[in-house]
């Protein structure tokens, strides 16, 4: 007998599948600006050199692969949480946050609402940004939560739909939990200023709702890691109990190695230990224990002063170089007189860049020009550099003629 005739074909992945796309295609001219990934200046993934000297590192330390606890490399968990608490946190200073190792962020999100769908008092209703990265839904829906949205981009003028966003966060039901990007926002690259964070935390904290956080570009924004962790920092600082995702998988360019950490601010030292007693029961079943080498491979980097200092040059280095492809994109569109505004490319942050592209262009640029993106218009800044920006304006320009 066979058991899965019935099995229907699964449609590709909205995200993965663009890169397929372009391993298919054999046009030498190709661009792939869909995919998530931090590319140098000759379009290459890059290794940072902190990383490469914490590998030598821990080659000649030669250390046993025993199982890590089921909570993750404790010291790990104490640099991790400090890069995005910050060293003078309060409630870091009192040991009152819960942390644990995840799976990258991907796997920090389930194991955040598969606690909410355990133990949360208020409503199972997670808020999430419309539009969002494409896997919060799934990961929301398979721990158990129902998924809403409140609104964050405003198509018309390319940017933050700030009222439509208070409106929605003022009319869900109290206590709703509202997810949240640190920084970076993806796929949009727009960011609250400062005094809107202030806002939304007045907004959120009285409407009791609770904070959870998504932080999968620190570093990525700015160029600066503690001014891109300001969000969350102001947030803990208000009394907010913030859950929070931490990605490695960005600012250490480590995507395949999932390093992450899952972490929660609780009220008591007491609280913490039950919470975590409670996380633990959440991994167990999951996966057991999570990974050893990415765990000793960011202790190393963010534990030597030196490796340290390295790598936020190589972060500096990354959101720069970022930064310079968005103004110089900005002039060739505008020189090459393309409809339309696009000041948006320069004033958008972080790997992603919104275009504002319809999907008649997007798909238009993959047939004749070999220039590949997610549907939305989505681009990711890091895929482009000296060599392919001119034929990338040029084709964009076209498309929108
Ligand atoms: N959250 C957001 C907003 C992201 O963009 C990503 C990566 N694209 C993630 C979480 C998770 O990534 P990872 O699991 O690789 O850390």
């Amino acid at each position: 007998t066979n058991f899965w005739s019935a099995v229907p074909q699964g449609p590709a992945d909205p995200i993965l599948g663009v890169t397929d796309a372009f391993k298919r295609d054999p046009s030498k001219h190709k661009i792939n600006v869909g995919v998530g990934a931090y590319r140098d200046e000759d379009g290459k993934p890059w290794v940072l050199d902190s990383v490469r000297k914490a590998e030598d590192i821990l080659h000649e330390q030669r250390s046993d692969k025993e199982y890590l606890p089921i909570t993750g490399l404790a010291n790990f968990l104490t640099l991790a949480a400090k890069l995005a608490y910050g060293a003078d946190s309060k409630p870091l200073a009192e040991n009152r946050i819960a942390v644990v190792q995840s799976i990258s962020g991907t796997g920090a999100l389930r194991i955040g609402m598969e606690f909410v769908a355990s133990f949360y008092k208020g409503p199972h209703t997670i808020f999430l940004p419309d539009p969002t990265w494409g896997a919060h839904p799934a990961i929301a829906e398979k721990a158990g939560l129902a998924v809403k949205r409140y609104r964050y981009f405003d198509r018309k003028n390319i940017g933050l739909d700030f009222i439509g966003m208070k409106e929605d966060l003022q009319n869900a039901d109290e206590g709703s939990v509202i997810l949240l990007h640190a920084c970076a926002q993806n796929p949009t690259g727009v960011d609250p200023t400062k005094e809107q964070w202030k806002e939304l935390s007045d907004l959120i904290k009285a409407k009791k709702h609770l904070a959870f956080f998504d932080m999968a570009y620190q570093g990525f924004a700015s160029g600066d890691v503690d001014r891109d962790a300001f969000a969350l920092r102001y947030f803990v600082e208000q009394g907010h109990q913030i859950m929070l995702c931490q990605s490695f998988a960005k600012n250490l360019g480590l995507y395949g190695e999932r390093a992450g950490t899952f972490s929660m601010v609780t009220s008591s030292v007491e609280e913490k230990e039950r919470v975590l007693s409670q996380l633990k029961r959440v991994i167990r079943p999951l996966y057991s224990s999570p990974p050893l080498h990415p765990a000793q491979l960011v202790a190393t980097i963010l534990g030597s002063p030196e490796l340290y200092t390295e790598w936020l040059g190589e972060v500096k280095k990354m959101a720069d170089r970022i930064i310079a492809m968005r103004s110089t994109l900005y002039d060739k569109l505008v020189a090459l007189e393309t409809p339309g505004n696009w000041d948006h490319i320069k004033s958008q942050i972080g790997m992603f860049s919104f275009t504002g592209l319809t999907p008649e262009q997007v798909d238009a640029l993959a047939k004749s020009a070999h220039i590949y993106m997610t549907k939305d218009g989505r681009i990711s800044m890091a895929g482009l550099n000296e060599h392919n920006i001119d034929y990338f304006a040029n084709s964009v320009s076209k498309a929108v003629k």
